[in-house]
């Protein structure tokens, strides 16, 4: 098979790349397009997928959104004027399932976000074996600037204007950046009152406990960080490190995955040496007081200035002296401009995309692992898929059994890419003369990181299913 017919190829950063760019006089800006990275990141997966030659093409087709729905959405605001939003579900691939995967309200959603983010659902949902395809969506808005009611005619909107590209056995929505239950529940009600005399409940998850929702939801996707994190350090592959209790944890992002992130390692015995928000980062170096720092969030509305904490600017917190970094903001957070100065042993990503591919890296070439985004925070939509089994069924499931299966989920994927990081580093040599052969001139491969490995066993499952499905008609 000649080289490059499985379509173009994108070379990835190597250090050499990244030593060039500081260098230069004029330093090129990294690129941080999501759809850019999650591209890069597909990449890496394509030396390591049995086999290339079977490809045949399909590395293009599995890597394409199936569908890009981009809507208007013109809201009569509280001053009597009409503001026009701009929303988009992007349905990756089905696949494995019905397309799965948030929606979020915030200024920087754009199309290419918003194909990335269902990229990495459908990378997720494989990885954690849950049957879903992968889709995203999102409103370009700020949410902070929205009243209730505004939120609330949006959302219908929205849900109206995506008609049926959403349903129980086509596409389910979820909570993400600043939606919760609340946005849910008029999820659910709108696309109901559009369908009478079925069950719909299963059309979107993380919804309120009184409307079908699932006990344990809104703190599924710490819980997932939290059970991923316990199995790598039991696995004992940071000899320095092999158990939570004892670790120091800096947390950025207080929202829903970062604040229930900090309560369940303190919980758990770690020292929380600081959190942040958007105003900016709120450190202890001994430790800090995690109920009052919430308490401080909920009254003033941020985490800075809470007591016993010393404040800086809202990345600050990423360089931290700690063991555990847990990003839970959004993207690109750690990128090639601050990866030199982070401090943490361990980095277990609770946000999607918080790291770009060239900071990945210089904290590979540091020493510093990365628990990645697609295997550390799939608890949110582990629990959402318990959700849907349970609406489907007309059950309700308690919170030892949804705690119980979520771990066993994330334990069970944490050991699959460990051992297909074990895997890959036994065989680099063989890889890599195979990659020549298919590409030749292609750089070396660089050693392999637990991102690659994720995507690796994630990115497979997705080609065996479409094998085994083959291409319709
Ligand atoms: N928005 C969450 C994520 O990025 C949850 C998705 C879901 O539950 O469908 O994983």
């Amino acid at each position: 098979m000649a080289a490059g017919a499985d379509g173009p190829w994108k070379e990835r950063p190597d250090r050499s790349t990244i030593e060039k760019l500081n260098e230069s006089e004029e330093p090129m800006a990294e690129d941080l397009n999501p759809h850019s990275i999650a591209r890069t990141q597909y990449d890496n997966t394509l030396p390591y997928v049995d086999s290339l030659v079977g490809w045949k093409g399909m590395a293009e087709w599995l890597f394409a959104p199936e569908k890009i729905v981009t809507v208007t959405l013109p809201v009569v605001m509280d001053d009597g004027l009409v503001h026009t939003f701009q929303g988009y579900r992007v349905i990756h691939n089905t696949g494995r399932g019905p397309g799965k995967g948030g929606i979020r309200f915030h200024p920087s959603v754009a199309e290419d976000e918003v194909k990335a983010l269902a990229t990495w659902m459908t990378w997720k949902c494989a990885l954690a074996g849950i049957p879903f395809g992968g889709a995203k969506g999102g409103i370009t808005c700020d949410p902070s600037k929205l009243s209730l009611d505004e939120k609330r005619h949006l959302t219908r909107r929205f849900i109206a204007a995506l008609g049926d590209n959403i349903g129980p056995h086509t596409d389910v929505p979820a909570p993400d950046m600043y939606t919760d239950a609340q946005t849910m529940g008029w999820i659910y009600d709108t696309y109901s009152m559009m369908h009478h005399g079925t069950n719909s409940l299963p059309v979107v998850t993380g919804k309120p406990l009184d409307l079908g929702g699932i006990v344990g939801r809104s703190t599924a996707t710490a819980r997932g960080v939290y059970f991923c994190t316990e199995r790598f350090l039991a696995s004992g592959r940071l000899p320095k490190m092999t158990t939570i209790a004892g670790a120091r944890v800096a947390i950025q992002g207080f929202g829903n995955a970062g604040r229930h992130a900090a309560t369940i390692f303190r919980d758990a015995g770690a020292v929380i040496v600081g959190v942040s928000d958007t105003s900016g980062s709120a450190l202890a170096p001994k430790g800090l007081d995690v109920a009052k720092v919430g308490a401080h969030k909920d009254s003033t509305g941020r985490v800075v200035g809470a007591p016993g904490t010393t404040s800086g600017s809202p990345l600050k917190v990423l360089e931290a002296e700690c063991d555990i970094l847990i990003p839970a903001a959004m993207e690109n957070q750690i990128t090639m401009e601050n990866a030199d100065r982070i401090k943490a042993a361990l980095i277990s990503e609770a946000a999607n995309g918080p790291t770009t591919p060239g900071a990945d890296v210089i904290l590979a070439d540091r020493g510093i692992t990365v628990m990645p985004d697609i295997l550390a925070n799939a608890g949110g939509v582990v629990v959402s898929y318990f959700e849907w089994v349970q609406n489907l069924q007309n059950e309700e499931w308690d919170e030892k059994r949804v705690d119980d299966s979520l771990r066993k989920h994330i334990y069970r994927s944490t050991d699959a890419v460990m051992a297909r990081y074990d895997e890959m580093v036994a065989n680099l040599p063989m890889y890599q003369a195979r990659w020549q052969e298919m590409r030749p001139g292609a750089p070396a491969l660089r050693h392999p990181d637990y991102r690659i490995a994720a995507a690796v066993v994630a990115v497979g499952r997705a080609k065996a299913t479409a094998e085994a499905r083959g291409v319709w008609p």
